[in-house]
Formats: structure tokens, sequence, C-alpha cells
């Protein structure tokens, strides 16, 4: 199946000159998700995943999905203020100023074998400041997966020195 037709593109979404991939189209097709999600399991099933990362929002529907497959735990990330028990941070640097995201602090064992989830890279801040909390709380960042990645942002050259799959590239 070619995931590709599944995603649409929304010109000046949101803003102008953005071309924004719209994933909901992809997710509200049955089988579409299904492959979508087998595929990127595919490339962990001998990886040992203790526990699936995903960044809100997208990140869940996603994530949630891909930690079931593996018989993984999954973790959210979050946007501040989400998470009601304690927890890190890490800010990280938007077109426009910074944003932060937060983690619970238990939610990673030391030395557990973790997989970051998100529905696209594209300059990576967001999968960058999720590692460095991973990392922080002791986990190893066995792999990041992603339905779409952005080439042209060159998210990768952030994100040196992990293995990065991705199923659809622009
Ligand atoms: P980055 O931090 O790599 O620059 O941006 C990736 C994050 O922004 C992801 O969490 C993703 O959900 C969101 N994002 C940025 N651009 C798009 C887009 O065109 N489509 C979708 N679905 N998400 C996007």
């Amino acid at each position: 199946m070619d995931l590709r037709e599944k995603i649409r593109n929304i010109p000046d979404f949101p803003h102008q000159g953005v071309q924004f991939k719209d994933i909901t189209t992809l997710l509200k097709d049955g089988k579409a998700f299904r492959v979508a999600i087998d595929r990127l399991a595919y490339h962990y099933r001998d990886k040992q995943i203790n526990v699936v990362v995903g960044p809100e929002a997208r990140g869940f529907a996603i994530g949630a999905p891909l930690a079931y497959v593996l018989g993984s735990g999954f973790v959210p990330i979050r946007k501040p203020g989400k998470l009601p028990a304690e927890i890190i941070s890490q800010t990280y640097s938007l077109e426009y100023g910074q944003d932060a995201l937060e983690i619970h602090k238990d939610a990673i064992e030391p030395d557990s074998r973790v997989l970051i989830a998100d529905d696209l890279l594209a300059t990576g801040g967001t999968t960058l400041a999720t590692v460095k909390m991973i990392e922080e709380l002791g986990g190893k960042v066995v792999g990041l997966a992603f339905l779409i990645e952005l080439l042209f942002l060159n998210g990768r050259t952030k994100l040196d020195g992990y293995v990065i799959n991705s199923l659809v590239q622009y």
C-alpha cells in the first residue's frame, strides 16, 4: 500500500508558505493505519523495546498502537502543566520563541530500552528535547520512528548517532 496517497497536503497551514502534512486522512482509514503501525513495528520486533515514548498529541496516535503491537509500555510527553505527578522538563526552540515539554520523573526505568515515536520529523527540535529527557532519566534511546520525514528540514543532522526510521519522505 502506498501510504503517501493517504496523507493530505494542506497549503498555508498553520501559516502562509507551510505545506502541512495532514495525517488524519491516513488515521481514519483502518487498513492504512494498520499497515503504517505494522511497518513501523517490524523494524523494532527484535529490539527488546521496554517503552515507546510519544510526544503530545499526534505522537500518541502513533506511539500507543506501536507500543501495543510491540508489547511495550507507552509513556506520554506533554506540554507544560498537563502531567499530574513529579516531572522533568526540557525547553526547545520554535520558529518564533521557545516551548517546553515534560515527562514524569518515574516514567523511565534506568537502562530501559526506549523507542521514540511521532507522526512527523521536521527540524528535529521536538525529538531532541524528548531524547534529552529520556537520557537524563537514564533510559537508552534505541530508535526514532516517524510516519513522515521532511528531508529538506534536516532533522537528522540534529539527531546524529540515533537510528531513524520513517515511512514516507518529502
Ligand atoms: P520538529 O520539532 O521536528 O520541527 O517538528 C515536529 C513536530 O511538529 C511533530 O510533533 C509534529 O507533530 C509537528 N509537525 C510539524 N509540521 C507538521 C506537519 O506538516 N504535519 C504534521 N502532522 N505535524 C507536523
